[in-house]
């Protein structure tokens, strides 16, 4: 059933999204048939907006529990299964963080399995606002981290509807952003504590995946995603097949085939603690200072500052190569 396209060279381009068929032609001599997924943009950007309504999910703070129950309720609506792992971090600057990571599985008994994973936390300050009497504020981050939920919540209600052929493992990481500000001198591993927890002491004792991938800041307008170094040095097969797969859709716009800079993010300690091969798709921007989009770290990243059209070929993409397995 879930045979999303037919590669046979590259002609007439068939569109079939939502119901209604587009048909559009171009002089060419094979054919190319790609069925776009289901995955409704609206209901993606809903479930980044309600996080945003909670405030700030900084771990500790009451917008943070209730997000958590809210999140674990809504995998609940869509999962086979949920597990809540609770557990308590230690900050650079020594807080004592309540952290939780859930994580939603479909077809648990299902031995083929890969994960999507995203982090739900909030950083606690914005060190890179431009006004500095910002910075020892909170961030709603509806891009950093909303914004990859709320793709994964939205392909969760897709995969309820059309099952997929393997196990899927959707994860959300806590306390990925309470690394120290800039400026900082300080060693150590102290960003992503909640998916470093979860590279040691998975929601299993024996789980394993044959690929993970994790979504990052996917919903700004002007979203680029480049090879993630550390993707393409621990799954450049993986790269391959996302990237691949988001050209066929025709998303080329978004999804550049061009090495980006290597990122701290939670793939890098699930390539290197769990050792699945994981994946980062996470928006670069090669003209800002920072590397990252000039909203990041800062109270602009906001829900005005998301966009649908990204949400939903991020989406597609995903659920395509979900599919395709
Ligand atoms: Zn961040």
């Amino acid at each position: 059933m879930n045979k999303y396209w037919a590669l046979l060279g590259v002609v007439a381009l068939i569109l079939f999204s939502c119901g209604d068929k587009k048909e559009k032609k171009d002089n060419v001599t094979s054919e190319v048939e790609v069925v776009l997924p289901d995955f409704n943009a609206d209901s993606a950007f809903h479930f980044v907006q309600v996080q945003v309504d909670f405030g700030p999910r900084v771990p500790n703070s009451e917008a943070h529990a209730q997000c958590a129950d809210y999140l674990t309720q809504t995998l609940k609506l869509y999962c086979d299964t949920v597990y809540v792992q609770e557990y308590s971090t230690t900050t650079y600057n020594g807080v004592k963080l309540r952290a939780k990571n859930m994580i939603g599985s479909f077809n648990p008994k299902h031995e083929k399995r890969i994960f999507l994973a995203a982090h739900w936390d909030s950083r606690p300050y914005a060190d890179h606002d431009p006004d500095p009497a910002n910075h020892d504020k909170p961030i709603d981050g509806a891009n950093d981290g909303a914004s990859g939920v709320g793709v994964l919540l939205e392909i969760a209600r897709q995969l309820a509807i059309k099952n997929p052929n393997i196990g899927v493992d959707i994860i959300f990481f806590d306390a990925e952003d309470w690394g120290p500000p800039t400026g900082s001198d300080l060693n150590g591993d102290w960003w992503c504590l909640g998916s470093q927890y979860w590279a040691q002491s998975p929601h299993l004792d024996s789980y394993r995946a044959e690929y993970g991938i994790l979504l990052d800041m996917v919903g700004a307008s002007d979203a680029q995603f480049y090879h993630e170094g550390y993707s393409s040095h621990y799954a450049q097969s993986i790269v391959s097949k996302i990237w691949g797969t988001a050209h066929q859709l025709g998303f080329s716009d978004l999804f550049i085939n061009q090495p980006g800079n290597p990122i701290i993010d939670d793939h890098l300690y699930i390539n290197r603690i769990a050792k699945i091969p994981t994946v980062n798709i996470v928006h670069q921007d090669i003209y800002t200072g920072t590397g990252f989009n000039p909203t990041w770290h800062t109270l602009m990243d906001n829900i005005a500052h998301i966009d649908k059209n990204s949400l939903d070929k991020v989406g597609k993409t995903v659920l395509a190569v979900i599919y395709s397995e």
